[in-house]
């Protein structure tokens, strides 16, 4: 027993992941923040991960900072229409979130929940109420992983989103996966 885990295999299940937004679960925009849900386009198989892990009882939380409202080009409506919009349409799929946790602020006014802070993960672990020891955070970029780390939690980078460009400068004890459905596949509980 070395304590790591052979690649490709499943890892220790996990009961609650904790997902960036942007590059994650959408695609990201060229430039800009999402303002308008005619804005909002899926990353090829998140609804089909979500679904894995919501049938085998996993916890999903969403963190995710939207600076665009502290620095004024995005009102801070917009952003909760889009995730009232977003948990409705996963609630309709029998896909329920902890809940989507937002950084609304700019980078200067350093709050503590701006990733790579870990304020925002750890409103995520404490309203789970699942232990730091079964959760993971899943993100594409490396603040996302280093807000994850700062929580105590495993983290792992999915390879959508700022994923490929941010990969080759990845500590070796953080999980890589190919896509959100082999993030899914690998975490879950085993049957
Ligand atoms: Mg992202
Ligand atoms: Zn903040």
């Amino acid at each position: 027993m070395n304590g790591t885990e052979p690649s490709g295999s499943r890892l220790t299940p996990v009961r609650h992941v904790i997902l960036d937004r942007d590059g994650v679960l959408n695609r990201e925009l060229d430039s800009g923040w999402l303002t308008n849900l005619g804005q909002w386009q899926w990353e090829e198989g998140a609804i089909e991960a979500l679904g894995i892990w919501a049938t085998h009882g996993t916890w999903i939380s969403v963190v995710t900072n939207q600076s665009g409202i502290g620095r004024g080009v995005a009102s801070r409506q917009a952003v909760d229409g889009i995730h009232e919009w977003l948990g409705d349409e996963l609630s309709a799929l029998g896909i329920e979130l902890v809940g989507i946790f937002v950084c609304p602020h700019a980078p200067d006014e350093r709050c503590d929940c701006r990733k790579p802070r870990p304020g925002l993960v750890l409103e995520a672990v404490e309203k789970s109420g699942i232990p730091t020891e079964a959760t993971i955070l899943i993100g594409d970029d490396l603040r996302d992983l280093a807000a994850g780390r700062a929580a105590g939690l495993r983290v792992g980078l999915v390879c959508t989103g700022k994923g490929p460009r941010v990969r080759d400068s990845l500590d070796e004890d953080a999980l890589v996966f190919r896509d959100l459905i082999e993030a899914a596949t690998r975490t879950v509980a085993r049957t």
